[in-house]
C-alpha cells in the first residue's frame, strides 16, 4: 500500500498533466462541437480558389469529407479544423426536429 502510495505521488505530476490536457479537449470540444451530418453543406470562412464556399459533407468522423460545390473537388480535413473553418452550416431538410 505504501508502495502503491510512492508510485501514485512520483506519477501525480503526469495524473495532473493528462488531466489538465483532457479537460482542455473537453472544454474545446464542448465549445466548438457542432451538429455536422453527411449531406449537410457547410459555408467556410475561406473561399475555394474556384469562388465557391459551399461544401457538401460526404463523410463525417474523425476526419470530414467534402465536396467543392463549385468545381467538385473532395479533400479530407480534420474534423477540429473544419470546425474552426465552418461558417454557417446549411441544412435542406429544414423540418428535423
Ligand atoms: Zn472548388
Amino acid at each position: 500500500m505504501v508502495r502503491f502510495i510512492s508510485v501514485c505521488l512520483g506519477l501525480r505530476l503526469w495524473f495532473v498533466c493528462i488531466i489538465i490536457g483532457i479537460w482542455k479537449l473537453l472544454k474545446q470540444k464542448g465549445a466548438g462541437w457542432m451538429d455536422i451530418r453527411v449531406g449537410d453543406v457547410l459555408e467556410l470562412k475561406k473561399q475555394h480558389p474556384c469562388g465557391s464556399r459551399n461544401w457538401l459533407v460526404l463523410r463525417v468522423g474523425m476526419d470530414f469529407r467534402l465536396r467543392c460545390q463549385g468545381c467538385g473537388h473532395e479533400l479530407m480535413i480534420p474534423r477540429s479544423k473544419a470546425e474552426k473553418s465552418v461558417k454557417k452550416i446549411k441544412r435542406s431538410e429544414e423540418a428535423q426536429p
